[in-house]
């Protein structure tokens, strides 16, 4: 009988989600009457922007006529919406990315996961701890993560644990890592990198010719002035990285799907012969292989949101996430918890009271408050002692539930 792939019975199962409904459902099942608030949606929850809206319809009618209809489009994206992310995500921050660097698709998860494709898998992975578990489970199918390891992990994984000692800032691996996997701002601690913490793994890609990975989806939600938006903005990282950015988070494309993966013609890796390989034609090829574009009308909304009103209108839900994120710290720092995160990304990672793990966190939050999130232990092992709330629900919901919190433990 045929054969199937073995590394996907290496793969742990996905138990984190799984397992906080199944609790939050028992405590309905035995407290119907409670209100139970979630502030561990990982999915936004304000409706698509106007301009995006406007712009799909336009689009849905374009498909509804012989003139205007479009069917297969670019495997790359249209260019239409190419130029808009080189023009307003790159050159407007000073960072010249064209326009054939940029691959549309239909979001970052697939691009983070399928980029694997063009890797060899001997490379030697490094991940932050805790980690967007995308990352290792697809190196795990890949057969590039070794084998499970008793104590957690994978035996070929380097893992960078990011805490609060070192104020969730990775540090450079003793072992030579081929490819990194950075997050910034980071899912799921909320915390981000500045220019200069951003510029070592820079300096260190270009040093030990490895391939940063650098996945900003949270970029919208950047705040300060010394946090980069893109890897670009860092000397020499054209040369040593490829950026996945996405709609999902920025725009309320979670359930439309758009998003891109710059692969700059300037990144070389190695065959196995020790020739130089341009990555660029690599995912090029992938890609009119593998995929067949993302829809025309996602690409129409997304290109929506660089008009002058789309920018106001993304803008504003983000303003009102984050706006829920400066209320989330301030009343959980009221309430005694040491939190972090919060200022640059929709997430605020909070550190467990003493002798409290992560789950028995969860289970007191969820009977005493009737507050959900997110055990910090699901992300890896590190993140055990934390927690995880998001700043993705109403304005009302939030504090409430920050008022049951404060009345709680303050
Ligand atoms: C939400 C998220 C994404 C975006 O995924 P899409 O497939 O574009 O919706 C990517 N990376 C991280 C870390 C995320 O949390």
């Amino acid at each position: 009988m045929f054969r199937i792939n073995d590394n996907f019975l290496q793969l742990a199962e996905s138990y984190l989600f799984s397992e906080v409904a199944r609790r939050i459902a028992a405590f309905k099942e035995e407290n119907p009457a409670a209100d139970v608030i979630r502030l561990g949606i990982g999915d936004v929850t304000i409706p698509l922007c106007q301009a995006a809206i406007e712009a799909m319809h336009t689009a849905v009618d374009d498909e509804a006529n012989a003139a205007t209809f479009r069917g297969y489009g670019p495997e790359q994206g249209y260019p239409f919406l190419r130029e808009a992310i080189a023009e307003h995500d790159y050159r407007a921050r000073g960072v010249e990315i064209a326009p054939d660097e940029i691959f549309v698709s239909d979001g970052a998860k697939s691009d983070t996961g399928n980029i694997g494709d063009i890797l060899a898998t001997s490379n030697r992975v490094a991940v932050t701890d805790p980690v967007y578990p995308v990352y290792v489970d697809t190196n795990v199918m890949a057969g590039r993560a070794g084998t499970p390891m008793p104590e957690g992990g994978f035996s070929r994984v380097i893992y960078l644990p990011v805490t609060a000692e070192n104020g969730f800032v990775p540090e450079l691996p003793e072992e030579k890592a081929d490819i990194i996997y950075l997050c910034y701002p980071n899912n799921p601690t909320g915390t981000a990198l500045t220019r200069s913490q951003l510029k070592k793994w820079v300096d260190y890609a270009a040093a030990n010719g490895s391939l940063i990975l650098y996945d900003s989806a949270y970029e919208a939600f950047i705040r300060q002035d010394d946090v980069p938006h893109s890897i670009y903005e860092i000397e020499g990282a054209k040369k040593v990285a490829i950026e996945f950015r996405s709609f999902s988070k920025t725009a309320g494309f979670t359930g439309v799907r758009c998003g891109y993966t710059v692969v700059p013609k300037e990144l070389k890796g190695l065959d196995s012969e020790g020739r130089e390989v341009g990555l660029n034609h690599l995912w090029n090829r992938r890609q009119c292989t593998k995929f067949n574009g993302a829809s025309y009308i996602s690409q129409r909304g997304a290109t929506a949101i660089y008009t002058p009103e789309g920018q106001r209108q993304a803008r504003e839900a983000v303003d009102y996430y984050m706006g829920n994120a400066a209320m989330m710290l301030a009343e959980l720092r009221k309430a005694g918890f040491e939190v972090f995160g919060g200022e640059n990304a929709p997430y605020v990672w909070l550190k467990t009271p003493a002798g409290t793990d992560s789950w028995a966190f969860f289970d007191l939050l969820l009977k005493e408050c009737q507050v959900a999130g997110t055990p910090g232990s699901g992300f890896g092992p590190a993140g055990e002692g934390y927690f995880r709330l998001t700043a993705f629900n109403t304005r009302e919901n939030t504090r409430e539930a920050l008022r049951r919190i404060v009345a709680r433990f303050g």
